[in-house]
């Protein structure tokens, strides 16, 4: 399709799931919890075909679809419709009923209407889940537009939440462009997920445009291995980091930060462990991503980089789980994302250097420290530059929807999962109403008691105190005479 084209399908998806977003928001919210669970059911209940699909169109190993995929669809429902009617709940505004007598005020979270939800291809359900749940809950309709290269098993997710709930929901497959058209139609807020090169256009499209919007982005993570690691568990958990997904996670393990008293025992045992993930790491789902691992593993070796394992893949094969050592800071594979298995290690000898090391990239997405001593561990993860830092763990808290899942710097200043999503996906509205049958202090007309009255309450926002609080109300008492008078 064209991009004009694009444009006049945007427009109707937008102008259709707007339709039926009035309907969805005016239901009760118990009512969209009902629905949203049986949606919820209705998608477990064929949890089975949807893991094949994605394992079919992802390439990731069953069990991968299973976990990161499949099981995020009910916890991550599970949490929105447990929690949400208490996060979404009226808040009582505070008015001082001194100056201002008679009034009370709340403020209601209402939905923005329409939201656009883009995706990339490598995690093709829980990523748009995590906006899913929340954005329809709010009352929100939602038009997702998963990446052209996974576009079947976002628009499975689509389908069997709209047999369900209805038109409120819809998926605008197709590229880029189609994406952009999205935007250009002007939604009521966007949640972008995929690289900071897109992100960036995304942002500024959404800026011109007055259109909300956040932006989760690469990353170029970091485990710090620190001298009193747990060396098997440690070891374990860092393969599993860098290899998972076959890499391509925005938050895997890139890079690896080892203190000098540790490195002996555990870098032959980190290279152990990935070379016993080799038989679960598929290709990468695509073409041009492999040729981006190739070309930062090959600049990598000529510019003097030892491999430790794996390496280049040898004709069509897979790219096997790689460790690189000796790479120049300002190569490929220190400074770029790779989103591969392959990952850059150095050695140091204190932990200042180990803090340094894992700073020195403009992403800042998630880090882990690993360490026996985990409240020593954690004073070294405060001085880590990230979105997210675990301890003794990497990454795996990204289907938690209660924990935010958010970066800083090239990786994004978005999130999602985490109360805190509502900021975007809901927007305040206040109400206050007003007993009060007198005139305002404040109202017309102006007189040397307004003056007075005005500087009794600095002085009583300085003070403080029964005192204050007397002369305010005879300074009140003054005023309301004249404007009366
Ligand atoms: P892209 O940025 O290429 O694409 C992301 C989405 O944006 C796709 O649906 C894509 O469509 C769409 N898109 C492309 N151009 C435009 C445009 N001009 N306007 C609107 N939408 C557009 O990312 P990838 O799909 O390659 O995903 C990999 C990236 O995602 C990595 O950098 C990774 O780190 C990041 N990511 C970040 C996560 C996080 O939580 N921070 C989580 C997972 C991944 P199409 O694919 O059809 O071209």
């Amino acid at each position: 399709m064209s991009h004009p084209d694009w444009s006049k399908l945007a427009e109707q998806k937008i102008a259709a799931v707007r339709a039926a977003q009035v309907e969805w928001a005016a239901l009760p919210i118990q009512t969209r919890i009902e629905k949203l669970n049986a949606a919820k059911l209705a998608i477990l209940a064929r949890g089975e075909e949807l893991a094949q699909l994605i394992s079919d169109e992802t390439r990731k190993p069953l069990a991968e679809a299973y976990s990161a995929e499949v099981l995020a669809i009910g916890d991550i429902f599970g949490y929105w419709l447990r929690k949400g009617p208490d996060l979404l709940k009226p808040r009582k505004g505070d008015v001082p009923s001194l100056e201002m007598p008679g009034k009370k005020a709340w403020i209601e979270r209402v939905p923005r209407g329409v939201v656009v939800c883009i995706s990339p291809w490598n995690f093709p359900v829980q990523l748009p889940m995590r906006t899913v749940a929340p954005t329809l809950l709010a009352g929100n309709g939602l038009i997702l537009k998963p990446s052209e290269v996974t576009p079947k098993s976002g628009a499975w997710l689509v389908a069997r939440i709209r047999e369900v709930i209805g038109p409120v929901i819809d998926v605008m497959e197709g590229d880029g462009a189609a994406g952009a058209a999205l935007i250009e139609a002007m939604p009521d807020a966007v949640v972008f997920t995929g690289s900071t090169r897109t992100g960036r256009k995304v942002g500024v499209m959404c800026a011109e445009r007055g259109i909300p919007c956040e932006q989760e982005l690469g990353g170029k993570d970091c485990a710090v291995v620190l001298a009193d690691a747990d060396l098997d568990r440690t070891a374990t958990g860092v393969a599993w980091g860098i290899v998972s997904n076959a890499g391509q996670n925005c938050s895997g393990i890139e890079r690896v930060a080892v203190a000098a008293q540790i490195a002996p025992q555990f870098i032959p045992l980190l290279v152990k462990k990935l070379q016993e993930t080799a038989k679960d790491v598929p290709e990468l789902v695509t073409p041009m991503q492999r040729r981006i691992v190739i070309e930062q593993i090959e600049e990598a070796i000529a510019r003097g980089a030892q491999v430790l394992t794996g390496g280049l893949p040898i004709g069509d094969a897979p790219i096997p789980p790689t460790l690189l050592t000796k790479v120049p800071r300002d190569a490929m594979a220190w400074k770029d994302e790779s989103f591969g298995p392959i990952a850059v290690l150095e050695v140091h000898t204190s932990e200042e250097e180990l803090i340094t090391a894992a700073n020195d990239t403009r992403y800042g997405l998630g880090n882990s420290v690993w360490g026996h001593n985990t409240d020593h561990a954690t004073d070294v993860a405060r001085r880590v530059v990230s979105g997210m830092v675990w301890i003794n763990n990497h990454s795996f808290s990204a289907a938690l929807a209660d924990l935010p899942w958010v970066g800083t710097g090239d990786s994004g200043t978005g999130m999602t999962n985490s109360p805190d999503v509502l900021h975007l996906l809901t927007r305040p509205r206040l109400y206050v109403v007003d007993s009060n049958k007198d005139l305002e202090p404040w109202w017309y007309p102006y007189g040397p008691k307004l003056l007075d009255l005005m500087r009794v309450l600095v002085s009583r926002q300085q003070t403080g105190g029964l005192g204050a609080t007397l002369r305010t109300l005879s300074a009140l008492k003054a005023r309301m005479k004249e404007i009366k008078s």
